[in-house]
């Protein structure tokens, strides 16, 4: 029997972070991953692949339409989804050959197969061939992640009810694709189809998408997305979706509680996710799990059994490839006995349409909820040269800051580039910094950042420049 200080289930950004962390810090450390590549959901059907077709749509989407005003004559632009796809998966290859390579580079055995607990110190290791493995163990991480959720009526039949995985590996570009859910996945992915040439229609139980994000970025997002050809159904609760044999019907019942029917080639069930333990027999080793399926952990991310800790999706907050390695870290450097810290509250959010939204710290609902005094600064994107010279004009940056000590609380934005740009308020954020210190920080020309300073400038007494 092999014999470790901490054994990693699951390898997603969660578990491989965690163990190279644990390696770091001179433990022997084991990963065990189910499947035959690791990186988990967001290396193999989540962040790096959608953002791959993300970007080959986009360059289509420029091409056949912004090209011709830049200069650029192109005819007989074509969408070769086959190519997208093996462009995406090779891709994919390589990311995850890469963290095969960083486990090699930091000694850490990677055992492949379903793990599962069969004390709180030892854990079967069932391969593919059906070989087991016994480990014995003095810590454990359980980082086994999460998959699609659904509610009665629209079970996904991955072929024409399908879900993000499916959705990322079609072999056609449908004429017509539903949506159920205006969350992150929707959005992202149906963006890669309606850049395509698809007509996308989003039925969202919501008064408005993305509903956790900040109102001002719902709206501005909706504005673009219309403009690009997405339909909304907003509070729309869906009833049932079937397979046709050549496409699907959704029925729903709308705010005045009316049957709504739509028809497409497809409906992408994008809801949410839910966290995933089975086959894990948490119950040999005492775990407990909520209401909501999620492994119970304390604020040191220790379950009710001392020596086992979990993190990422499998646990309570976020559902992010970096919060889970942020947790990943923090219970490597726990079990060191060194004292980590997050902060949940600056936790950036992106969502990869473009423009990218981006937020981070609180929103303006939730401040006021709170009872909050607050000012607010906004700056829109067209107003900045940059943005008129790349021709990517839409959007606006929004900085929340306390009315009393003009403290950051919260900065949103959708801009070219937000993913990136966010960063800015995330480490001033990290440093308890006012708007007015972004507003006297010099800002290089021409580039978007200057809308952040503009915006905190704006929340500063007014005064923004360039408005
Ligand atoms: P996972 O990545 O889900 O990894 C869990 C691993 O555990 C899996 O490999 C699984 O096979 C393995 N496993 C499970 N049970 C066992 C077992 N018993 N034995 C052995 N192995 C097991 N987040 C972002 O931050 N940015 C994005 O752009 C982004 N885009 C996304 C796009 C899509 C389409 C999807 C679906 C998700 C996206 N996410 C994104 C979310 C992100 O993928 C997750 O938050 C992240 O992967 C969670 O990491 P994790 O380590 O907790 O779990
Ligand atoms: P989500 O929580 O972002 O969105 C789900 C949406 O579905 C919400 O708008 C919700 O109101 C709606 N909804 C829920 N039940 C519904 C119903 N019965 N009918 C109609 N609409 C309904 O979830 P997601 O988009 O599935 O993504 C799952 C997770 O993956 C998220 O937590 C997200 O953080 C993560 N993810 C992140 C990124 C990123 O960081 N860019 C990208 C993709 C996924």
């Amino acid at each position: 029997m092999s014999t470790y200080d901490i054994t990693i289930i699951g390898s997603g950004p969660g578990g491989y972070v965690a163990a190279i962390r644990c390696a770091q810090l001179g433990m022997k450390t084991a990963l065990i991953e189910k499947y035959n590549t690791l990186g988990g959901t967001c290396l193999n059907v989540g962040c790096i692949p959608s953002k791959a077709l993300l970007d080959s749509s986009e360059h289509f989407h420029n091409a056949t339409h912004n090209f011709d005003q830049h200069g650029i004559d192109v005819t007989g632009v074509k969408a070769n989804i086959e190519q997208m796809v093996k462009r995406k998966n090779d891709v994919v290859s390589q990311t995850c050959a890469g963290v095969k390579f960083l486990m090699d580079k930091n000694d850490i055995d990677v055992h492949h197969g379903l793990g599962s607990f069969v004390d709180k110190n030892t854990i079967k290791v069932v391969a593919e061939d059906k070989s087991e493995t016994t480990i014995s163990t003095k810590n454990v991480i359980i980082a086994t992640g999460s998959k699609p959720n659904f509610f009665p009526g629209m079970e996904p039949d991955k072929k024409r009810i399908i879900t993000s995985t499916e959705a990322l590996n079609m072999r056609e570009i449908p004429k017509k694709l539903l949506v159920i859910g205006g969350g992150v996945i929707g959005l992202e992915l149906g963006s890669v189809f309606g850049r395509l040439g698809t007509k996308v229609e989003v039925v969202e139980f919501a008064n408005r998408i993305v509903p956790t994000m900040d109102g001002t970025m719902s709206k501005e997002l909706a504005k673009v997305l219309k403009k690009e050809g997405f339909k909304f159904h907003l509070q729309h609760k869906v009833q049932s979706v079937t397979n046709t044999g050549k496409g699907v019907k959704l029925t729903a019942l709308n705010k005045k509680d009316e049957e709504v029917v739509l028809e497409a080639d497809y409906c992408l069930v994008a809801v949410g996710r839910k966290p995933f333990t089975a086959g894990l027999e948490l119950e040999n080793a005492g775990i407990k799990t909520n209401e909501r399926g999620q492994i119970e952990v304390n604020q040191n991310l220790q379950t009710n059994t001392p020596n086992i800790y979990a993190i990422g999706d499998v646990v309570r907050g976020a559902m992010l490839a970096h919060k889970a390695e942020e947790e990943g870290v923090f219970v490597a450097e726990q079990i060191a006995g060194q004292k980590p810290h997050i902060d949940y509250n600056l936790i950036p959010g992106v969502v990869y349409t473009w423009p990218e939204v981006a937020s981070v710290g609180k929103t303006e609902e939730e401040l006021k909820a709170a009872g909050k005094e607050i000012k607010i600064g906004q700056f829109p994107i067209k107003a900045l040269g940059r943005a008129r010279a790349s021709m990517d004009i839409l959007g606006t940056i929004k900085v929340i800051a306390d009315s009393v000590t003009d403290e950051l609380l919260g900065v949103h934005m959708i801009a070219p580039r937000a993913a990136d740009l966010i960063m800015e308020a995330v480490v001033a954020m990290e440093y308890r910094a006012s708007a007015e210190d972004i507003a006297r920080i010099c800002h290089p020309h021409p580039t978007y950042s200057e809308g952040v300073k503009e915006a905190a400038l704006a929340a500063t007494e007014d005064r923004a420049l360039h408005i």
